[in-house]
């Protein structure tokens, strides 16, 4: 027989092409709550940035894995709704705008400036789509939504209208941190530290006495006595309001209650004990200010000192630095004191030590902390239902829980949520002219930008003033706002009527929301909190974790580094398949994983032998079940039970979503046990000819008949050997899949929704045969010693070593009796 495959080799270029577009043509990734029979499976996918090329190969490889899910899910026989968005709001879009086009955005007009924005983020896009759609996600890109569209952002500001109406959310002038680079207020949740080089600074301050009438045993006079006080940060010298040292500290119990005096600002503070004073730390003494660190922010509140506002919201010193030191960057003012510290000798020395530093996440710049006016929403009493619920979410992998956990028992602050940005949504809030309270319009669903909106009300709320005017705040939302909503907004939240939301009954709470270990404090967090704030309910039953991308040393990539690879051109030159099966073969879950174009090449072969021992069936007929001869051969019954095997592993890596497991397992059985071993053990009995009878034995019926089964046996094992080995792999590389399944076993598309684990792949009889699995290492080890054996055994005809189909005298050992007809037809062994 022909083969029904005829090309000698997978060709991903132009096959994998042609399939994506019957798969798009024919819309069958389609969602519909018409399917409403099927349990709904909802993927809170996360929208990825568009921030620039080359979009990063480990978040391409993270896609790729989601797509997985996906599948899985849909061969499972569940209604999956695969939801494609873009992260369009913030920051990395406004630098990349600001580059693209050596724009200012402070300088510019708004407007021209957000529509800047826009067309640098639709070409980025359209690549970022492209790539999604290359590698064969079955998304729903018919529907693909931009957390920048009015839709999304008129979602984020009416649930921030209903917080505000339960009083979650409000307003304070606090010490918040602040990037003076990006020139807004950051989270928490967006700081890195990093260790720096820096300089420790020994400052000499002069102590004046205690008071007469504090008269106590020690109360020396102390005037004209110093202290060196050591710190990182002497430009912050002019908003100094306290020295503390360690109350154990012998060195300095004397000057307990004596007054330092500012050198250069002649001020005076109070020594103060204070056991967050390292006495091993500089010279045991430090200054507090507002603000040097977080330490600082928490001194001032205990020892109720005054706050002096040091910097101001572009980064620069204010007037209180006086005169000389006033306007003047914080690199500036460091410089300009070290330098009068010294010529009036008031510094002793200078010390080079690396400093633990907050860093602002995304442009690396030290962040500041300044006093300033935000709009907080509530967090820290949702805390221990937010833990709670931790423990309902099942992790892949287990062990990331742990991230969210300690995230959640760090928490001490409410969440900032205003930001001085542009590229965002606006925060929906007009204040009167005449009383300047805050007036929100109804959460009903509009998208309002108060910076250039009219009001939609007139009168204000507080005071009644109806012809004061309003001013429009210019302020926009952390994106983490609009991202936190991303499973209420596929889940149609919001829309219907208030009671009967069929599509959100039905898909909500989402199924599992798949992110990268990096934004769990972040994204993760901030969706269990706003989806609790505003549903109750946790939005999804499970959380995939997985690891980063890492260069082939297990370094990061970085562009600065210039080690990132680009995924597109990869995919177009290796394929799709090849591209899915690397990062499924590489990528442990939850761990980090090594890219490499080198290892992408490699996973190409296995691709090929798939194609290769599909073609070679492909020759023979299918037998299928109900065909199925009644009795099989002891090797069919053998390599049966070794797929029933890989059947069960499979179903434990699909089921943890680890897709490491199925993609190695399945390599190893299909070409080191399936192909090496097996096939070759049978293929006598498959080119059996049933009418060209020219053995030995009496031509009589019976035996024809049992020739007959053998092959029948054989046909049955090998085909149901591959279709379930083509089913097993399906979500990891679709597109070959595709390909085989259609030339061999059934119409087009079929596979996409049939179960992953058939109900015949865990027959009882194969259940009967587990036991056949304790052959296993002795075949192999007899096939390889009779493949030993020939190479070393030199012909007496040829004087080179035997072939492979070569006779030889090797007896089948007692123990694999069973399946000595098969063992001596393969190696052509001689009884004599
Ligand atoms: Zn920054
Ligand atoms: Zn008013």
């Amino acid at each position: 027989m022909e083969p029904k495959i005829q090309s000698t080799s997978w060709n991903p270029e132009i096959i994998e092409k042609a399939i994506l577009k019957k798969w798009e043509e024919n819309d069958i990734y389609h969602f519909t709550v018409d399917d409403g029979s099927k349990p709904a499976f909802v993927i809170d996918t996360p929208p990825p940035y568009p921030s620039g090329r080359p979009w990063h190969i480990g978040a391409a490889a993270h896609y790729a894995q989601i797509d997985m899910i996906a599948r899985v899910a849909r061969m499972n026989g569940k209604n999956v709704l695969f939801p494609i968005g873009i992260d369009r709001n913030g920051l990395p879009v406004e630098i990349y705008t600001e580059k693209k086009y050596k724009v200012r955005m402070r300088q510019m007009d708004r407007q021209k400036f957000l529509d800047l924005c826009k067309v640098a983020l639709d070409d980025l896009e359209a690549e970022m789509i492209q790539i999604m759609k290359r590698m064969g996600l079955s998304g729903n890109f018919k529907e693909y939504y931009r957390t920048d569209s009015d839709e999304y952002r008129a979602l984020t500001q009416a649930t921030f209208i209903e917080l505000w109406k339960r009083g979650l959310v409000y307003l304070a002038n606090r010490p918040n941190n602040y990037c003076p680079d990006c020139g807004t207020t950051i989270a928490d949740a967006e700081i890195v530290y990093n260790e720096i080089p820096t300089k420790l600074v020994y400052m000499k301050f002069k102590v004046r006495g205690k008071e007469k009438d504090e008269g106590e045993k020690n109360n020396k006079n102390n005037d004209g006595a110093a202290i060196i006080v050591a710190s990182t940060r002497p430009e912050l010298l002019f908003a100094c309001q306290a020295v503390i040292v360690n109350p154990e500290d012998d060195r300095y119990k004397h000057l307990l209650g004596s007054r330092a005096i500012l050198p250069l600002f002649d001020r005076e503070v109070s020594i103060v004990p204070h056991h967050s004073a390292k006495p091993e730390f500089g010279s045991g003494a430090v200054m507090v200010c507002s603000y040097g660190d977080q330490n600082d922010v928490q001194l001032f509140r205990e020892l109720g000192l005054k706050e002096i506002v040091a910097l101001n919201e572009n980064g620069f010193t204010t007037e209180v630095a006086g005169q000389k030191y006033a306007g003047l960057r914080v690199n500036q003012a460091r410089t300009k004191i070290i330098e009068d510290l010294k010529n009036a000798g008031l510094m002793e020395k200078e010390e080079s030590i690396t400093h633990r530093t907050p860093l602002c996440e995304r442009s690396k710049t030290p962040i500041e902390i300044i006093p300033l006016h935000d709009y907080y929403v509530k967090q820290i009493e949702f805390v221990p239902q937010l833990k709670e619920l931790a423990f309902k979410l099942k992790f892949h992998p287990e062990i990331h829980r742990q991230i969210l956990l300690k995230w959640l028992d760090s928490i001490n602050i409410d969440w900032p949520v205003s930001r001085r940005r542009f590229y965002g949504t606006e925060i929906p809030i007009w204040y009167c002219n005449a009383c300047k309270a805050p007036n929100l319009p109804p959460s009903d669903g509009k998208y309002y930008r108060p910076w250039k909106d009219k009001p939609p009300f007139e009168k204000c709320e507080k005071c009644g003033s109806f012809d004061s005017g309003f001013t429009g705040e210019d302020r926009t939302f952390d994106t983490w706002m609009d991202s936190s909503i991303s499973p209420l907004y596929v889940t149609k939240f919001g829309k219907g009527n208030n009671n009967n939301n069929k599509i959100f009954d039905y898909t909500y709470p989402t199924a599992i929301r798949p992110q990268a270990k990096d934004i769990i404090r972040t994204w993760l967090h901030y969706t269990m909190l706003r989806c609790v704030q505003l549903t109750d309910k946790i939005p999804w039953r499970e959380a995939w974790i997985m690891g980063y991308g890492v260069d082939e040393k297990g370094e990061k990539m970085s562009k600065s580094k210039g080690n990132v690879i680009d995924p597109f051109p990869v995919i177009q030159k290796y394929g799709a398949d090849t591209f899915r099966f690397w990062s499924a073969s590489e990528a442990n879950l939850g761990y980090d994983f090594r890219c490499s174009e080198q290892k992408i090449a490699g996973a190409q072969k296995f691709l090929s032998k798939l194609w290769n021992i599909g073609r070679f069936l492909s020759s023979f007929e299918v037998i299928d079940e109900r065909q199925a001869p009644q009795r099989l051969e002891p090797s069919d019954r053998w390599i049966l039970a070794e797929l029933d095997r890989l059947v069960k592993e499979c179903k434990r890596g699909y089921d943890e979503y680890n897709f490491f497991i199925p993609a190695n397992a399945i390599r190893d059985f299909t070409w080191h046990l399936f192909a090496a071993h097996y096939i070759e053990m049978v293929k006598g009995r498959a080119y059996t000819t049933i009418n060209n009878n020219n053995n030995d034995d009496d031509d009589d019926d019976n035996n024809k008949n049992e020739e007959y089964d053998g092959r029948r046996s054989a046909l049955y094992t090998l085909h149901r050997c591959f279709s379930t080995i083509l089913s097993l792999i399906a979500p990891i590389i679709p597109f070959i899949v595709e390909e085989l399944w259609t030339k061999m076993y059934s119409s087009e598309f079929t596979f996409h929704r049939q179960a992953i684990f058939r109900e015949e792949q865990t027959l009882e009889k194969v259940q009967e045969d587990v036991e056949m699995t304790k052959y296993t290492k002795a075949l192999i080890d007899f096939n390889s010693m009779v493949w030993n054996k020939k190479k070393e055994t030199i012909s007496k005809e040829t004087g080179k070593p035997l072939s492979l189909k070569d006779p030889i005298h090797i007896p089948v050992p007692p123990e694999l009796d069973q399946f000595g007809q098969d063992l001596r037809s393969m190696h052509n062994l001689t009884t004599r």
